[in-house]
């Protein structure tokens, strides 16, 4: 197969258009083109007038090796490889199957991977299967009823599994395509191997993950909703074996870790237990709402609403002077503000959208990053204690009912009370309360927010428009521990194999999927199968 890069159609194009566009890049009859396929498809927004599609391509010709020493080109190179490479076992044999705390992306993909090379992996998974899950989430926000064992953050799938599902990552790993391509096998829309954004949505992602449960169940291994490790034993610094809340001990030599950002309760139990643990930076701020035809409108100019260009996204930085940084983060196209609690007293939030990024609101994060110095302690679960405080106070802002306390941006701006929403409403359920958002914010994060929204504003007119909607406190962008690992992936337990985002080493859906892969690999090149 030959890779083509940069081809730019209009974007209006005929479908027609791009096999004509092959054929002349490729310089060739078009009875020489044996076939072709999409391997990248990116939209090119910088000329609001001249929006383009951009595509590479993969094509195979007629006598390729004769093609391609006749011509060259650093537009036409031979596609690579990207088979997953199948690492190999190691001798060290397991008297029982590995074990797999945590069935979010980082534990799913751990679990998939051992399963499919024979280790026959039991996954532990504190909350409910997905469609159980599905009714406490909807009790949340109907109701305001949380289940500290089974909401947002907690239970099959993970904190992904309510989400946008955007599977776009910073990371440059071949394991990516190993993640898209499982994800497909499960049921996601082929679209997603080659869009330069992929996303799930939450509409799609339960029925994706049960069926990634399933491919691990009929490949021999388990899944055990409503087991909650609370605590290790651990001999000689070796693992040993797990305690699952009310079911006992488990033997285990071998456990990859992967209980995601919030599981506070697991990371005091690891840190009891003698797990080196680590205070880490993460973001803090708030939610912000537009409606999703400003940001079309400011992205895509007349093109907003062309079919091929679907819902418009932005991502935006500032460095203050002071050196703190402001950033828009998880941006979710015509979606929905979500509660994240896990806690009976405390309200962080994220964003969401369903498949077709429908609805009326365009929703992100705005964020500024904050490290150990603010904490106030060294301690390495002071960061965890520092999120606490702050979603204790939107919690009690927004009237101790899981209501999101909401300011308008010109209020937030003016620091003056917010005393009627203007022209966009409020996506958050179960319910919002007018409050002065500085009030759940440490003041050099609204000093940070405060420089930055007129600064975005420039780039993306109506950004910090007098009515868009603030919601309060996003405080999970990520893990504030890392539970320290060497380069075998081992934690200072031998056998206990830190993992994803909670670890501290990931965070995204992508980034964490790949790094569960990363440490079965780890495992398996240590072990052979049980
Ligand atoms: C609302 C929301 C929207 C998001 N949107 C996106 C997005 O669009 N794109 C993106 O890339 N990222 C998104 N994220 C972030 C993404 O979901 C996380 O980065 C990712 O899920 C982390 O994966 P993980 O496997 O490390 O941890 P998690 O997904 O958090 O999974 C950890 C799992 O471990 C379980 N667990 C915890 N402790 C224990 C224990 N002691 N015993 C047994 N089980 C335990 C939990 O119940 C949970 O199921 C979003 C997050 C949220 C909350």
């Amino acid at each position: 197969m030959l890779r083509l890069h940069e081809i730019k159609l209009a974007l209006d194009h005929d479908p027609a258009d791009l096999e004509r566009a092959v054929i002349a890049r490729l310089g060739i009859r078009p009875e020489e083109l044996v076939e072709f396929h999409i391997f990248r498809q990116a939209v090119d927004a910088r000329k609001k007038g001249a929006i383009h599609l951009v595509y590479s391509v993969d094509a195979a010709v007629k006598n390729e090796q004769r093609f391609l020493s006749r011509r060259k080109s650093p537009a036409i190179v031979a596609a690579p490889d990207l088979a997953y490479q199948v690492v190999t076992p190691g001798r060290e044999k397991l008297q029982q199957p590995p074990l797999v705390i945590g069935s979010g992306p980082a534990g799913l993909f751990a679990a998939l991977l051992l399963a499919r090379q024979g280790y026959r992996p039991l996954v532990l998974e504190r909350g409910k299967p997905v469609e159980e899950r599905y009714l406490d989430v909807e009790r949340f926000w109907s109701a305001g009823k949380l289940e500290a064992e089974s909401n947002l953050h907690f239970g099959e799938g993970g904190a992904g599994t309510f989400s946008d599902g955007k599977l776009t990552t910073l990371i440059h790993d071949s394991r990516c395509r190993k993640v898209l391509e499982e994800f497909v096998l499960a049921g996601a829309p082929a679209e997603i191997l080659y869009l330069n954004k992929p996303h799930l949505g939450s509409d799609r992602l339960p029925a994706i993950i049960s069926r990634i449960r399933q491919t691990i169940t009929a490949l021999g291994g388990e899944v055990r909703f409503h087991s909650r490790v609370d605590d290790l034993l651990i001999k000689d610094k070796k693992m040993s074996a797990v305690v699952v809340a009310g079911q006992g001990s488990l033997e285990a030599a071998a456990v990859i870790l992967a209980p995601g950002n919030s599981a506070r309760d697991t990371f005091a139990m690891l840190l009891e237990r003698g797990v080196t643990l680590q205070a880490k930076p993460f973001s803090l701020g708030l939610r912000i709402e537009h409606p999703q035809s400003l940001i079309d409108q400011a992205q895509y100019g007349a093109a907003a609403g062309h079919p091929r260009l679907g819902p418009a996204d932005y991502k935006m930085f500032f460095h203050a002077p002071g050196g703190r940084s402001a950033y828009t983060f998880c941006m979710c196209p015509g979606g929905l503000v979500v509660g994240v609690a896990t806690e009976e007293d405390g309200l962080p939030t994220n964003g969401m959208s369903l498949f077709a990024r429908a609805g009326a609101n365009a929703n992100s994060a705005l964020l500024v990053g904050v490290t150990p110095v603010d904490f106030g302690s060294d301690h390495p679960l002071a960061g965890m204690e520092f999120q606490r405080t702050w979603e204790r106070k939107a919690f009690a802002l927004g009237g101790s009912n899981y209501f999101a306390p909401v300011q308008l941006t010109g209020d937030f701006l003016a620091d003056r009370p917010s005393a009627a929403l203007g022209n966009i409403q409020p996506t958050y359920r179960p319910g919002w309360r007018l409050a002065q958002l500085r009030d759940c914010l440490p003041g050099y994060v609204t000093e940070t927010l405060r420089l930055a929204l007129p600064l975005f504003e420039k780039r993306l007119p109506g950004f910090a428009r007098a009515d868009a909607i603030l919601t309060g406190v996003e405080t999970r962008s990520s893990s504030p521990v890392r539970i320290v690992r060497n380069d075998d992936f081992e934690s200072n337990i031998q056998g206990l194999y830190p993992a994803g985002e909670g670890a501290g080493y990931a965070g995204g859906i992508m980034s964490s999927a790949v790094d569960g892969l990363r440490a079965a690999e780890a495992l398996i090149r240590k072990y052979a199968c049980p």
